[in-house]
């Protein structure tokens, strides 16, 4: 006679005081999911320590006024570019969502990903759901006890880790950790670290899916974009039912044997068979757990699958339409607008402005000098020493620094006097010329010998 494990070995998810207990799966979902969480687990806790040229390649430092993305150092004036940054992605998660859902939450949330590790220690150190579901409570035990503390004691670590990376993109992370070991975190860093660490703890922890029914503004919003035709996970009812336990199937039942191991495996608590539902993230466990009981069953695998509606109605479902194109074409363009805005920035922020009291001074016929002010800002330590030079429709001679030391007067005003003895025109054209120590630019202004 056929077996099914994972029939026998049922246990409700909850336990008698209601505490929710995710079962964990094996599968090509979860595999998928590893091969997302991981890479992205590995960017969060490497990034932070990479430094190019001396300088950290991701840091959002607002107490230094200091923002690198990938190497680049922009400056508050490359604002448009994070908002770029932002609507790329905000079309990505669109695109992923009129598509397939919310498999964004699924595959690659920061909650969902926190959450499979501290299930992960808590399975490793407590044991499997079933076994947590029955010990639930019972505190007389010496082994369950320290398995509990030890938990406890990993999560802590592991939340304490995450609060010290997370803190690392705004701090430089090398600091921080030798400030953190000798004590001598200032309050108001120990107190965000005690913040990030506790949040950390208690999301992943405790508060795990209560965040994704909850709080997260995004299942909020997913009901508008999704259409008939977005594949997500669904149940195909029109195969499972009659749903039957084997033992009661009759001629007329479904291939479902309402074994309620999907149930069991969703982090969400749900049970997809009632439809689709807000609070199911499409993290595809219950397509592993139901996939494996078909197996064994010699039925079709698929009976809970990433299907759009149409397509369980049996009817012609595309999956490029107008709503997806459209979001693909604003990701298209922000990416190349944000590519654009990558190559063009410029490490060094040039200000030019005209004396305002005297237009110009005339010392003879032709003889004319303009004063301006100039504010050089570098965001590249290694930009400390910028040449100024200049050149124009005229021979100009400069008065003034002729080089700005960027460690004393970074984005400091600065007066400067250009004169020519050989002005025929009333208006100039001058050109300022920067060079630093890799990067050099020019901006254009007038020179100007008669009054407007
Ligand atoms: S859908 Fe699949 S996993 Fe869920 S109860 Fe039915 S047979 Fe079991
Ligand atoms: S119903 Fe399935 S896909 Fe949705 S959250 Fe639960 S286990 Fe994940």
């Amino acid at each position: 006679m056929e077996k099914i494990p994972v029939v026998q070995d049922y246990a409700p998810p909850f336990a008698r005081d209601g505490k929710f207990h995710v079962r964990l799966t094996k599968g090509r979902f979860q595999n998928l999911r590893r091969l997302t969480s991981w890479p992205l687990l590995a960017l969060f806790f490497g990034l932070v320590w990479v430094q190019v040229g001396g300088q950290p390649w991701l840091m959002f430092s607002f107490g230094e006024h200091k923002l690198i993305l990938f190497g680049t150092a922009l400056s508050w004036y490359d604002l448009p570019l994070l908002t770029g940054i932002l609507i790329a992605s905000a079309s990505l998660l669109f695109c992923l969502a009129v598509a397939w859902g919310r498999v964004w939450c699924g595959f690659a949330c920061p909650q969902s990903i926190w959450t499979w590790l501290f299930i992960r220690i808590e399975d490793m150190t407590e044991g499997r759901a079933n076994v947590r579901v029955r010990l639930e409570g019972n505190w007389m035990s010496t082994e369950r006890l320290l398995r509990r503390v030890t938990k406890h004691l990993l999560w802590i670590l592991l939340a304490i880790l995450t609060a010290l990376t997370f803190t690392g993109y705004f701090i430089p992370i090398r600091e921080l950790i030798s400030e953190a070991l000798q004590f001598e975190l200032s309050p108001a860093v120990a107190g965000w670290l005690a913040i990030m660490a506790g949040l950390t703890y208690v999301n992943a922890g405790l508060v795990r899916e209560k965040i994704c029914l909850h709080a997260c503004p995004y299942s909020r919003f997913q009901g508008v974009m999704f259409d008939s035709d977005t594949r997500t996970v669904s149940y195909d009812a029109g195969r499972g039912e009659p749903r039957a336990h084997k033992r009661d199937a009759g001629t007329d039942s479904g291939d479902c044997v309402d074994c309620r191991i999907c149930v069991q495996v969703c982090p969400t608590g749900i049970d997809i068979r009632d439809g689709l539902q807000a609070a199911c993230i499409d993290c595809g466990a219950c397509i592993d757990a139901c996939d494996s009981v078909m197996v064994k069953l010699n039925r079709p695998t698929g009976l809970i699958r990433f299907a759009s509606e149409a397509q369980l109605e049996q009817r012609p479902s595309p999956l490029m339409r107008p709503r997806l194109a459209g979001y693909g074409a604003v990701l298209t363009i922000a990416c190349s607008a944000v590519l654009y805005g990558f190559t063009s920035t410029t490490d060094l922020l040039v200000a030019i402005r005209r004396d305002r009291d005297a237009l110009f001074t005339r010392l003879g016929e032709h003889h004319i000098c303009n004063n301006y002010g100039i504010k050089v800002e570098s965001f590249d330590p290694a930009e400390s020493l910028v040449r100024v030079s200049v050149n124009g429709d005229a021979t100009f001679e400069l008065y003034g620094p002729a080089e700005i030391d960027l460690l004393e007067n970074n984005a400091a005003w600065l007066p400067y006097r250009v004169c020519s003895q050989d002005i025929r025109s009333a208006m100039s054209t001058l050109t300022f010329h920067f060079q630093g120590h890799q990067v050099r630019t020019s901006q254009e202004t007038t020179f100007l010998a008669k009054s407007i």
